[in-house]
């Protein structure tokens, strides 16, 4: 049995969701449901199984939308096609195997006797339903969408014979009831459209064997399809296009159409069910309201246009209605029995196969779509999950018989119906329309312009001549004027000159009394004129001379000024020259005066010395002149040499004074030394005096000298300078002990022989030069000046000795000197032991610590023990007044075996 009854899935009460209202957008009219294409289920009363329901409808209003359009749901409607003849007599016993519910948009397809299936549709046409009806729901809305902007499909399913060529179309000329979708969709296109600024056109093609023939051009039968690679929108650049401009006409086109599909199916043995039939309609419509072209011609005043701003592009939609035939949809075993070849049977089923893919691929929202599996899939690209409004009839037959195809039919439709689309405008920027209608624009303002530029020659002609008339006519004026003008002055001429004539005669009258007043006159004034002439020269060359001397005067008192400069010049340089003199002589002056005063000085100290009430304990240390003259005068007032001296050597500056050692003058030298000798007495003038070449000078001056004082002073100075190490080497290297011992030699002075001997003193005391020195006979000039027994000297040579000795000493501890001492070698010894208890004691301290000294080493014991120095050794270490030189002459006589021994043989005991 058939099905008692639907579910409606969530549950009862959703009543009927479908109504026959029309909707814009939607095309059937829908109540919103969620989900557009999902499958419903409803089971069959009794039976247990599950039976298909249709899938829902789409939203009202189209559904959602997106940038690329508004999804459209593709809207599938079932047609069954009336019993015909042959059916009411074969299956007279039988139902159909169809039951329509059109009121709730349903079909019942029985299966058997007692099971049926339920499909919901977007709309079930009946068999009764009327032509008008099914244009009504199917294509209408479909063809205001194309009207609107969009692109359309209308399209037909159904095995052969089942009606879609009748749907789709019937011409009706007989009746025109029987109209079809095709006649009626253009009775609307051409009744919606503006023929002066849309247009509609069409192509009619037949697909077959995978081959397009135009149907309005049979010739034409292979026709490639070309695709936009950009937009990808597909169109057929081939086929014949015929633009429609009435309906009568598109129904010729049609039945020309229809005739050449029969005649090119006669001729290639087929039948129009196993072609694809195809009518595009292109229509192309001008938005209104945004075309207006805001342009205005200027006015004769030649001010603008308002052009600007209005140059938009005017807007154009391009649109198509695609309706399509399809072949029949049985199949091909069917269809095969009827002598085609396998091949053909394939390739005619080949594109319909090929749809039923991509409709299942879309339906299923398969990630591919096989599109170009075959020629009508790919022109129908648009036509399903494109951008095309979709309308889809599925036919189908009441007989049993075939009831195996009209299932498959109403699968082909459910499928279809879950195919969504994104609808969208097809609108653009009709620019070719925009330059024609500037070209217009353009052709209209260069005409205007024409008109102007002509209207403009012609005011300018106009007021040239008008200008020549007036000038003319000024022209006229002026000389009538100028005529009267001349007349009225050549008449005051004449009047004038009859005037003038009148006077002369006149004066005619009375001429002789005249003459000789001018006679004597003139005689006059010719003399007058000879005396101012004379006088003129005169004055001339007075001028002139006066000129010249005065030339002469200016040039003297040029040369008078260039002299008096000159002048002023040498005598400030003369000015110059003698302050210069006079700081000179006053240079001089002082320099003479601190010298004489200086020398003054050491004269009184040399008497004081001589006198011998000079300290016989100058040392230690060798004192300096200034020290000798500080010891010569009272402490007070000893403020003055040291003064003067000081700030000379500022004032003058060491290097004059250096200089003035080698002076012509024997005075000036002897002052100079002095002063030098005076400076190196302070330690810290010391290194400049070096620095400055004085000790060279001195060493010099001790060589070449003649005079006694000089060669004293500069010892002395050598002496001072001899304390410092450094200095000590520059005097050897420069051969200072040889000069020192020259000078030893050849001195009476005792106080020339203590500097000498306090310089020599003051080398022994350096490690380095022992050898040297000793070398360069330094020991035999000190023990030489033994000769004079001043004890001042005797202290120096005690001191020197005792320097040498204790270096000596030191070096043989340290390994550096092995044999006899230098001094023993050059017969020092005998005035060692004379001298050792001397009664002065700094020579008595001196000599004990140098008898110490040697013979602390066992070389020189035997020397030591045969010059009796043992005794004297004996004698310090009882005896001596300073405790530490005791101790140290008792360390040595105990720690030396050789002395301890001849001690012993003398029987001499220490404590
Ligand atoms: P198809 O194109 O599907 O092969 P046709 O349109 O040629 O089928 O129809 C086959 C036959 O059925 C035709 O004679 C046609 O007049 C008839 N026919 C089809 N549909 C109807 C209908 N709804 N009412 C009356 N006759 C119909
Ligand atoms: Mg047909």
């Amino acid at each position: 049995m058939a099905s008692s009854g639907m579910r409606t899935g969530g549950g009862g009460g959703a009543g009927p969701r479908m109504s026959a209202k029309m909707d814009r957008l939607g095309g059937f009219s829908a109540t919103p449901k969620a989900a557009a294409g999902k499958q419903r289920l409803s089971s069959a009363a009794g039976g247990g199984a599950y039976r298909r329901t249709s899938s829902g409808p789409l939203p009202a209003q189209g559904g959602r939308s997106s940038s690329d359009g508004v999804s459209s749901r593709v809207r599938v409607a079932v047609r069954l096609r009336p019993r015909n003849a042959e059916e009411s007599a074969a299956d007279a016993d039988f139902g159909d195997c169809v039951e329509l519910q059109p009121e709730l948009k349903r079909l019942k397809l029985r299966k058997n006797n007692w099971d049926s299936e339920t499909y919901e549709f977007d709309e079930v046409l009946t068999e009764f339903s009327s032509q008008k009806r099914v244009y009504e729901v199917v294509a209408k809305p479909v063809v205001e969408s194309v009207m609107e902007g969009y692109n359309g499909t209308v399209m037909a399913y159904g095995q052969t014979g089942t009606g879609k060529t009748f749907t789709l179309g019937r011409l009706g000329e007989e009746d025109t009831a029987a109209r079809g979708i095709m006649v009626r969709a253009m009775e609307d296109i051409l009744a919606d459209i503006t023929p002066e600024t849309d247009s509609v056109s069409v192509s009619y093609l037949q697909l077959y064997m995978e081959m397009i023939q135009d149907l309005l051009d049979p010739v034409n039968d292979n026709i490639a399809i070309a695709e936009d690679p950009r937009t990808g929108d597909v169109s057929l650049p081939g086929a014949t296009v015929v633009e429609v401009r009435d309906q009568k006409s598109f129904v010729d086109l049609l039945r020309v159409g229809e005739a050449h599909r029969v005649a090119a199916n006669t001729k290639l043995n087929t039948e129009s069910s196993r072609s694809h039939a195809i009518l595009m309609v292109n229509v192309r419509r001008s938005v209104k309201g945004r075309t207006e072209m805001d342009i205005s011609i200027s006015g004769e005043n030649g001010h603008s246009s308002s052009m600007m701003g209005s140059f938009r592009p005017p807007i154009v939609r391009k649109s198509k209605l695609v309706v399509v035939d399809l072949a029949g949809s049985e199949r091909i075993d069917k269809s095969g029995s009827e002598g085609h070849t396998l091949e053909e049977a394939k390739s005619i089923n080949l594109s319909l196969s090929a749809l039923g893919k991509c409709i299942n691929a879309l339906a299923e929202n398969s990630p591919h779509v096989p599109v170009r599996d075959s020629k009508l899939t790919r022109l129908l690209k648009d036509s399903f999950g494109g951008t095309a409004r979709t309308s889809l009839v599925v036919t189908i037959g009441p007989s049993p018989r075939h009831r195996g195809e009209t299932t498959s039919t109403i699968m082909f439709g459910q499928r279809a119906m879950k195919v969504e689309n994104m609808v969208k405008l097809k609108e653009e920027f009709d620019y070719k329309s925009l330059c024609r209608r500037l070209d217009i624009e353009l052709d209209k303002l260069i005409a205007e312009n024409e008109r102007q530029r002509k209207y403009f020659d012609d005011e300018v002609e106009r007021i040239r001549a008008e200008a020549q008339c007036r000038i003319a006519e000024v022209e006229r004026e002026c000389k009538i004027t100028l005529e009267s003008e001349k007349t009225k002055y050549h008449q005051e001429y004449l009047d004038s000159i009859k005037i003038l004539e009148e006077k002369w005669k006149i004066h005619q009258q009375s001429p002789k009394k005249q003459v000789k007043e001018s006679e004597s006159t003139s005689n006059d004034v010719g003399e007058v004129d000879n005396l101012l002439q004379n006088e003129k020269m005169l004055r001339q060359s007075a001028e002139d001379e006066a000129s010249d001397l005065k030339n002469q005067v200016s040039h003297w008192k040029k040369l008078e000024a260039t002299a008096t400069a000159e002048v002023v010049k040498l005598r400030k340089m003369l000015d110059t020259e003698a302050s210069q003199k006079e700081k000179l002589e006053e240079e001089i002056g002082v320099l003479r005066s601190q010298l004489l005063q200086m020398s003054v000085e050491a004269d009184e100290t040399r008497r004081s010395l001589d006198k011998g009430d000079g300290p016989g304990k100058i040392f230690p240390g060798l004192d300096s002149l200034v020290s000798q003259t500080r010891g010569s005068q009272p402490r007070e007032q000893n403020n003055g040499p040291k003064q003067p001296i000081a700030k000379l050597f500022e004032q003058v500056g060491l290097q004059k004074i250096l200089s003035l050692l080698e002076s012509e003058e024997p005075d000036v030298r002897v002052h100079a030394v002095k002063v030098v000798a005076n400076l190196a007495a302070e330690e810290a003038n010391q290194e400049k005096i070096v620095e400055a070449g004085g000790l060279t000078s001195l060493l010099v001056l001790l060589r070449s000298s003649e005079d006694e004082t000089i060669r004293r002073v500069a010892a002395g100075a050598i002496a001072n300078l001899a304390m410092n190490e450094t200095n000590q080497d520059l005097i050897m290297a420069q051969g200072g002990v040889t000069l020192l011992s020259m000078t030893a030699s050849d001195a009476e002075d005792p106080q020339t022989l203590r500097m000498v001997a306090g310089a020599i003193a003051n080398l022994c005391g350096n490690d380095k030069l022992q050898t040297r020195l000793r070398g360069e006979g330094g020991i035999k000039a000190l023990l030489g000046m033994v000769r004079c027994g001043h004890p001042d000297v005797l202290a120096q040579v005690a001191r020197g000795i005792a320097n040498f000795a204790k270096c000596e000493s030191r070096a043989a501890t340290q390994g550096n000197k092995v044999g006899k001492s230098l001094l023993i070698d050059d017969g020092a010894l005998p005035w060692i032991v004379k001298n050792a208890n001397n009664e002065a004691a700094p020579i008595r301290r001196h000599i004990e610590l140098a008898l110490c000294h040697l013979a602390q080493h066992e070389v020189n014991s035997k020397d030591i023990i045969n010059e009796g120095a043992l005794w004297e050794l004996v004698r310090i270490s009882r005896d001596c007044s300073r405790e530490d030189i005791r101790m140290l002459a008792y360390r040595t006589l105990t720690s030396s075996p050789t002395l301890q021994a001849e001690m012993r043989r003398l029987g001499i005991k220490i404590l």
